[in-house]
């Protein structure tokens, strides 16, 4: 269809799909808001509890699962000085002995991660315009999106090096704790690092003056090392491939040692092949997100993405394999309940997958960013025709159709049920394999909190307007 509407220069003001372009110029009031201190998280205090809460829930998930078949312990087991004991016998000398980070686990948690982000340099991939920033008074970055070609590369090497036994994938498994110990080591040095950096440089952005506060939330909002954006390889290409890789190390293990591979382990296998897959496959829907835009690069932020996700949001893999270590016994439940499970995740993919695909592409397409890619799998309805939309003021379009017309939060809705099927998928023995859909409640909860209040104050009255026409947030009549 041909592009009918132009400017008074003669540029384009609406692209094929009848998406209007995206206007230049940003308002003063976008940069207020995007200059605005808002303290989230509990403020200086949250945030300092979460830089020492994040890294002793993981050590005391790890020993649970690790030693006590996913059962939680606590200190009421010891009868004379309790919790002193709990802690130097239980906890302390239990990491000591299972999480110490040996050269090994150096090698293969760093290795990973010098090797993405090497595959971020130099791989080929398309280049794509991020929203314009309000902090660069409405110029836009470019991105290269090279995840898709780094990631077929690396299923590929993978393969490769598990067969001819250089590097044997079980490996990831029996180096676990070590593993873990390396990632929240380097999540701590890679935050410290990319802050001072920009102190040093000037880069800072959107200050409180708080230091504890500062360091959590990140100084710059988009550091980069030649054409890597350190912010979008962080939250792409360590975190969903590390997950998937722990998977297929369990699966393999029970390989080895059973001949076989367990429904629920498969499954496992498959969840977070498809999760790794879509934030792979559709990278170059990145640059236009909340996190590239607004989000500065801070602990919370690079922790997160380099230990929290890859070493708790994967609790179900483990617990399978350990339970079956340590008991014999592998998890297994009625060919009714597995296809149920099946069935709940692979719905949820779908509508999660095309909810972010029509929202991403709408936006992208307003953006001029718009690029027609085919890695697989290619869903039906990932791209709305002739979309409805309301219009701001600031010159931004809120989508109101697809999924995007039913609720406001549709792929937030498809999250939840993916990460409660990860749990359901490993039975009612352990809180463990729950733990990711209860943390994940909370942070789509705040999230859903932070952001309508952001985007109350950005479009005001059109905001009103968008959550007349679209009133539910999560499920329809519900909520
Ligand atoms: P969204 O994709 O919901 O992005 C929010 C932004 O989108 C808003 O700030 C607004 O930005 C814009 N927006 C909101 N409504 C509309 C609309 N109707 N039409 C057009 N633009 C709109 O949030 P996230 O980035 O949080 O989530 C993306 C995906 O990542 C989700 O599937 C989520 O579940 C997943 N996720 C997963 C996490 C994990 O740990 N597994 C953590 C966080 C997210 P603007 O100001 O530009 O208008």
């Amino acid at each position: 269809m041909a592009v009918k509407e132009v400017n008074a220069e003669g540029q384009p003001t609406v692209n094929s799909n009848g998406v209007p372009l995206f206007k230049s110029k940003l308002t003063k009031h976008e940069e207020e808001v995007d200059n605005e201190v808002v303290y989230e998280f509990g403020g200086p205090a949250g945030a300092l509890g979460m830089m020492v809460g994040f890294p002793c829930l993981m050590y005391y998930f790890w020993i649970c699962l690790e030693y006590h078949q996913g059962h939680l312990i606590t200190p009421t087991s010891y009868t004379k000085d309790g919790i002193i004991q709990f802690l130097s016998e239980e906890i302390l000398a239990k990491i000591a002995l299972g999480a110490y980070p040996s050269l090994t686990a150096v090698k293969i948690y760093m290795g990973f991660v010098a090797y993405t982000f090497l595959c971020a340099y130099f791989m080929p991939g398309p280049i794509v315009n991020g929203l314009p920033l309000p902090s660069l008074k409405g110029g836009r970055l470019p991105y290269l999106c090279n995840a898709l070609s780094s990631w077929y590369l690396t299923l590929a090497l993978s393969v490769v090096l598990h067969v001819t036994g250089i590097f044997r994938l079980t490996s990831i498994i029996e180096n676990f704790g070590g593993i873990m110990t390396t990632a929240i080591i380097w999540g701590f040095t890679m935050s410290f690092l990319v802050y001072t950096n920009s102190i040093i440089r000037g880069t800072q952005h959107r200050m409180s003056g708080k230091l504890i506060y500062d360091f959590f939330m990140g100084a710059p909002l988009n550091p980069r090392i030649g054409p890597v954006d350190l912010k979008m390889w962080a939250e792409c290409r360590v975190p969903w491939p590390v997950l998937f890789f722990t998977s297929v190390s369990c699966a393999l293990k029970q390989y080895e040692l059973r001949g076989y591979v367990s429904g629920p382990v498969a499954f496992m296998v498959l969840a977070h092949f498809l999760y790794t897959n879509a934030c792979q496959k559709g990278e170059e829907c990145i640059p236009t997100s909340f996190d590239m835009f607004y989000e500065k690069d801070g602990f919370m932020l690079i922790f997160w993405n380099m230990a929290g996700v890859p070493f708790t949001y994967g609790y179900s893999s483990i617990y399978l394999m350990k339970y079956e270590l340590t008991t014999g016994e592998t998890i297994s439940h009625s060919w009714g309940y597995t296809i149920a499970i099946y069935a709940i995740l692979l719905a949820a993919y779908y509508v999660f997958d095309t909810g972010n695909s029509q929202k991403n592409r709408f936006r992208m397409e307003q953006n001029g960013s718009f690029i027609d890619r085919k890695a697989f799998p290619q869903l039906p309805w990932g791209r709305i025709k002739n979309p409805t939309y309301v219009k701001t003021q600031n010159g931004n379009l809120l989508l109101t159709s697809g999924w995007w017309g039913i609720v406001r939060k549709p792929h937030y809705t498809a999250d939840l049920f993916q990460s409660l099927s990860w749990g359901l998928i490993c039975g009612f023995g352990s809180f463990l394999p729950y733990f990711y859909f209860c943390f994940f409640v909370c942070v789509l909860t705040h999230r859903v909190s932070r952001d309508m209040e952001r985007c109350s104050k950005k479009y005001g009255k059109d905001w009103e307007e968008y959550c007349r026409r679209v009133p539910y947030i999560f499920i329809p009549y519900v909520f």
